[in-house]
């Protein structure tokens, strides 16, 4: 006689096809010498384990429990009434512009910068037919009242298009908004009858740094969208947070883009161990202090940086180091790192030995070190290695 544990056992050994456990969960591998961006974290083992024991209930049904317990949880950090978990950043900014927003006419306004209107394939004017308002910061960094309210159009006169929605990006190339221009902006837009949108990503970064706390954001606006796959690490996902008829509104737009998952949990268990860990474990801080010793270094020799270092982002100005973003990738590369141009993300996974990766590329750009590309572990090998074994 078997027990009903050992038959479930039997079960699960039978489904798993003799799983193996090593697998490229099991360290950061590639990522850790990845400064393309934070989107490149590696997912961590504790989140493996929370995929594995998940709940799987459908959740278009809004059956399943750890999507449920997941929305409620990013509901409450922020002091909004309710969230919805979305696939992607680009999901959950298109989601709830489209569920604010009626018919047009309508404008948008946004920093020139922003995701919305530079990588979102032009969802805002294709999804809800508005025109997007881009605003150059008049102190190269942030947005100001004065700022938005100079391309902000209240009139009704036929001619125009009227804004119905400010959309602000906290943080914006590692930049911070800070709370009090936030609340300025939320002020004067409240009194307009200006709808407040936030795009936050990273506004965890903005948070780690000591900017404001979620709430006293999240008090600015009347929705916001955050990243679980950027800086804190999970594999998948994005939410969106607002008030109950909000995200009623958005769980239909969510649906007519083929954004409404069944089993869920597989997503949301990873994406609360990310917010759990990495966010509320206090990881974020120390990427913005490698930022800073990473700007530092640049400086020390000779090199400019573009942005301040305000979060996790340090941007190398390349052109006055004389050096094109091709060579400065080719140069990484002979390093073991991986680079994209001047911006460069630090993330949790990011160690001193990218660091010192990092200055031996300086020291090739300054000093006209020769970098033989004979780096022990370089990226791609270190790929390799981390196959399932
Ligand atoms: C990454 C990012 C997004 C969304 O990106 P997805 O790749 O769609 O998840 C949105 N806004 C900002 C500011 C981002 O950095």
């Amino acid at each position: 006689m078997t027990t009903k544990a050992q038959s479930i056992e039997a079960e699960a050994k039978h489904l798993a096809n003799g799983q193996v456990k090593v697998n490229n969960w099991s360290s950061p591998g590639v990522a850790a010498f990845d400064f393309r961006s934070d989107i490149v974290t590696t997912p961590t083992t504790r989140m493996l384990d929370a995929i594995a024991s998940t709940t799987l209930l459908d959740d278009v049904f809004q059956e399943d429990p750890t999507t449920i317990n997941l929305e409620t949880f990013i509901a409450d950090l922020t002091g909004k009434e309710a969230a919805l978990l979305v696939l992607s950043g680009t999901m959950g900014n298109q989601v709830a512009i489209r569920a604010h927003l009626n018919a047009p006419p309508h404008s948008v306004v946004c920093d020139y910068r922003s995701h919305i209107y530079c990588h979102e394939a032009g969802g805002v004017s294709s999804l809800c037919g508005a025109v997007m308002r881009v605003v150059r910061p008049s102190n190269g960094k942030y947005m100001t009242l004065e700022d938005v309210q100079k391309e902000t159009v209240m009139s009704d006169d036929v001619h125009t298009c009227p804004t119905k929605l400010i959309s602000l990006e906290n943080t914006l190339n590692g930049i911070v908004t800070p709370l009090e221009e936030c609340r300025r902006i939320s002020k004067w837009a409240r009194e307009h009858n200006l709808i407040m949108h936030l795009d936050g990503a990273r506004l965890w970064e903005a948070v780690a740094a000591g900017a404001g706390s979620l709430k006293e954001y999240s008090d600015c606006f009347d929705s916001m969208s955050l990243c679980f796959s950027k800086g804190l690490g999970a594999p998948i996902g994005s939410i969106i947070v607002g008030t109950k008829a909000f995200i009623q509104r958005s769980r239909w737009v969510r649906k007519t883009i083929g954004g409404g998952l069944r089993q869920a949990g597989v997503v949301t268990a990873a994406a609360r161990v990310s917010v759990e860990d990495t966010f509320l474990g206090g990881k974020l801080a120390a990427t913005h202090e490698r930022a800073r010793q990473i700007a530092k270094l640049w400086e020390g020799y000779g090199g400019k940086t573009a942005n301040p270092v305000e979060t996790n982002m340090v941007w190398f100005d390349l052109e006055a180091a004389g050096v094109s973003v091709e060579k400065f990738i080719e140069l990484g590369e002979k390093a073991g790192l991986r680079l994209r141009g001047g911006r460069l993300v630090v993330h949790y996974q990011i160690g001193d030995e990218a660091v010192r990766r990092l200055e031996s590329v300086m020291q090739a750009i300054f000093k006209g070190k020769q970098l033989n590309g004979d780096v022990v572990h370089g990226a791609e090998k270190l790929q390799e290695m981390n196959v399932v074994r």
